[in-house]
C-alpha cells in the first residue's frame, strides 16, 4: 500500500573522525589492520545474491608490503558473466517494481551500517588493499561512500517530485521509470567509494547492475557488496564480478539487453567501451546510456598576487597526498617568475618533511603507489625528465620497490609549457612545474587552457579580485571542479559535484541529482478526465 508522501530528510555530510591517538576509533582501526593482515580472505564472485568461488583465483596483496597477501578473489569467465546478465535480468522486474522508498531504505541502511559496525572494516581494507593512510581512507571508504548513499536518496526523492502542468479536465503525471536494461558498471582502483556509487546510484533508480571492480581494488568493493547484502540488497539487484576487462566486454557489455554503462578509469578505457557501443548499436533494445568521469590534467595557476603559503600548502597536499592517485590531484602548476623564488624554497622546504611508507605508522603523509605497472609508468615518467634538456628534476625522483611501490614526492621544472609532463596524465606523485614571465599571463592562462585534452579539476591562487574575475573567465572550460585560492582535490559531495569535461568525462556530476536522471527513463503519462465526444472543432461551424 502506497498511501503518502514519505519524506526523506536533507542529509549532513559524515562527520571526517580525526583518529587521535587514544580515541576509540584508532584502537577500532589498530585492531581490524592487524585482524586483516593476518588473515587472508577468500573473495568469491557474488551472482544473483549466490557467492560462487572458482578455481581461477587472483591474489590481493598489500601495494606497500608486496609479499603481504591479503587473499585471493575468484576471477569471473564468460560462463559467469552470462550468468549475471541472466541475473541481473531476473531481478530487474521486481527491483523496479518496488516502490522507490523501500529501495532508498537498503542504502540509507547501508549508509549507517558502514559509519557504524563497518566503519574499521572497511577502512582497514583500503588502507591496506590501496594503500591509503588513515586519513584517505577515512573520507574515502566511509565518508564519501555515506555521503553519496545519503544524498542520492534525497536527491531522488527530489527528482520523483517533479510532475508537469495539468491544465483544466486533464491530469498530466510523470512516471520515471528504470531503464530498459540492466546497467552494467566498470570502477577504477583508487576510489572504494566510486566503486559503491557507481553501482548504488542506477540501483536507487531502479536499475539492477552487473559490477566490474578493479583487479586492484577488490577487498574494499567486496565489504561494499557485502554491506549493501547486509543492508537488505535483494538477489541478482547488484551482481559482484571481478573479471578482465576484454571478458567483461565481450559478454556484458556486447548483451542486447545492456541499457547503461557506469564508469569511472582512464580516458582510453571509457573511449574503448564507447566505440564497442557504437559498434553495436543496432543490437541494443535501447540507446544505452554512457556515464563516464575519466582521466585528468590537473592543475593550479599562480597569479603574482598569489599567498605564497596557501599556494606551496596547495601545491604539496592536492599533488602528493594518496600519491597523487586521485583524479583531482595536481599534476602541473604555472608559477610567475616573481613568486617561484619564494615558492621553490618553501615547498623543498616543506616537501623534505613528508614521510612515505607503511600504512600503519600515522606519521606517514604517502604510502605506495597501487602496483607494479603504475610504478614502472611513473618512474618512466621522471627517466625521461631527467635525460631532457627541456626540463630538470628539482625534487625527489627516488623510485624504490623493495618493499613496496613507492615513490618520493617528485616536483619537475619544465622549460615549456608543452613539456611532456605538462600534458600527459602521470597518475602518481609527480608535479611539473612551468614558471612563466608575469607579462605572459594571458598567454600562459591560453596555454594552460588548451594543453591538454583534460578538463576535470584545477586552481587558481591569487589575492588580487579582478585577477581572480579574469582568470575565472580564461579558464572557464578548463575544468568542471574549478577551485579559488584552495588545492583542486577534495570534493565534498553535496558541496562540490564532482566531473569534468572535455576528454575528462561526460560530465554527469557523481553525488547529485545529474547522475540520477541518466538512470531513469520518463514516461509521461496524459489521463483526460471526461473525453470529449464531438469531432468537429468550434471553427469548423459556417458563417
Ligand atoms: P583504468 O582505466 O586502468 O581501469 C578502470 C577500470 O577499467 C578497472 O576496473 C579496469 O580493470 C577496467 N578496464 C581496464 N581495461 C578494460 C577494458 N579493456 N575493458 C573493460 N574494462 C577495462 O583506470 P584506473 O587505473 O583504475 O584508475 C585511474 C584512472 O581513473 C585515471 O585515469 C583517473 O584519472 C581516472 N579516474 C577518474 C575519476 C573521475 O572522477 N574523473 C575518478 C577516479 C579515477
Amino acid at each position: 500500500m502506497n498511501n503518502a508522501y514519505f519524506q526523506i530528510r536533507f542529509p549532513q555530510n559524515e562527520p571526517v573522525k580525526a583518529y587521535m591517538p587514544g580515541s576509540p576509533e584508532r584502537a577500532a582501526l589498530k585492531a581490524e589492520l592487524e585482524a586483516q593482515r593476518i588473515a587472508p580472505v577468500e573473495v568469491p564472485l557474488i551472482i544473483g545474491g549466490r557467492e560462487i568461488f572458482l578455481e581461477q583465483t587472483a591474489d590481493i596483496v598489500c601495494p606497500h608490503d608486496h609479499r603481504t597477501v591479503l587473499g585471493r578473489y575468484s576471477v569471473a569467465g564468460e560462463k559467469e558473466l552470462q550468468l549475471a546478465v541472466e541475473a541481473a535480468e531476473a531481478a530487474r522486474a521486481t527491483w523496479e517494481a518496488m516502490p522507490w522508498e523501500q529501495r532508498a531504505t537498503i542504502f540509507l541502511k547501508a549508509a549507517d551500517l558502514l559509519t557504524g559496525k563497518y566503519r574499521a572494516k572497511m577502512s582497514a581494507a583500503c588502507m591496506l588493499g590501496q594503500s591509503k593512510n588513515i586519513y584517505q581512507s577515512e573520507i574515502d571508504s566511509v565518508c564519501e561512500l555515506a555521503d553519496f548513499l545519503r544524498f542520492n536518496a534525497y536527491y531522488l526523492q527530489e527528482i520523483y517530485k517533479q510532475q508537469p502542468i495539468s491544465p483544466d479536465g486533464f491530469w498530466n503525471r510523470v512516471e520515471y521509470r528504470a531503464l530498459d536494461g540492466f546497467v552494467a558498471a566498470i570502477s577504477p582502483f583508487n576510489f572504494a567509494a566510486i566503486g559503491g556509487n557507481l553501482v548504488s546510484a542506477p540501483a536507487m533508480a531502479g536499475n539492477t547492475v552487473i559490477w566490474k571492480p578493479s583487479s586492484t581494488a577488490v577487498l574494499s568493493n567486496y565489504y561494499v557488496m557485502k554491506l549493501f547484502m547486509e543492508a537488505g540488497l535483494p538477489a541478482g539487484v547488484i551482481n559482484f564480478v571481478p573479471c578482465r576487462g576484454v571478458d567483461f566486454g565481450r559478454v556484458v557489455i556486447n548483451d542486447p539487453h545492456m541499457a547503461g554503462f557506469h564508469f569511472t578509469g582512464s580516458t582510453e578505457v571509457f573511449n574503448g567501451i564507447w566505440k564497442q557501443v557504437g559498434a553495436n548499436i543496432d543490437k541494443y533494445v535501447s540507446y544505452p546510456r554512457l556515464v563516464g568521469e575519466t582521466g585528468g590534467k590537473d592543475f593550479i595557476f599562480a597569479h603574482p598576487s598569489a599567498d605564497v603559503e596557501s599556494l606551496v600548502c596547495a601545491m604539496l597536499l592536492g599533488s602528493f597526498e594518496y600519491q597523487g592517485q586521485k583524479c583531482s590531484a595536481a599534476s602541473r602548476a604555472y608559477i610567475p617568475q616573481s613568486l617561484w623564488e619564494a615558492v621553490r624554497a618553501r615547498l623543498e622546504s616543506e616537501v623534505a618533511q613528508v614521510r612515505i611508507g607503511d600504512v600503519r605508522d600515522c606519521t606517514n603523509l604517502m604510502n605506495a603507489v597501487i602496483d607494479r605497472k603504475s610504478f614502472e609508468n611513473i618512474r618512466s615518467y621522471i627517466e625521461f625528465a631527467e635525460a631532457s634538456s627541456d626540463a630538470e628534476v628539482i625534487i625527489g625522483g627516488g623510485c624504490d620497490d623493495s618493499v613496496g611501490y613507492f615513490v618520493e614526492p617528485t616536483v619537475i621544472l619544465a622549460r615549456t609549457p608543452s613539456f611532456r609532463t605538462m600534458v600527459e596524465e602521470i597518475f602518481g606523485p609527480v608535479l611539473t612545474v612551468y614558471v612563466y614571465p608575469d607579462e605572459e599571463l594571458d598567454a600562459t592562462l591560453h596555454a594552460c587552457d588548451t594543453a591538454t585534452r583534460y578538463a576535470l579539476t584545477g586552481a587558481i591562487f591569487a589575492q588580487d579580485r579582478q585577477a581572480v574575475v579574469d582568470m575565472e573567465r580564461a579558464l572557464s572550460h578548463a575544468a568542471g571542479n574549478f577551485y579559488i585560492n584552495d588545492k583542486p582535490t577534495g570534493a565534498v559531495v553535496g558541496q562540490q559535484p564532482f566531473g569534468g569535461s572535455r576528454g575528462s568525462g561526460t560530465n554527469d556530476k557523481a553525488g547529485s541529482a545529474v547522475n540520477l536522471y541518466r538512470w531513469l527513463s520518463q514516461r509521461a503519462i496524459k489521463e483526460t478526465l471526461v473525453p470529449r465526444t464531438v469531432v468537429n472543432y468550434p471553427y469548423m461551424t459556417a458563417e
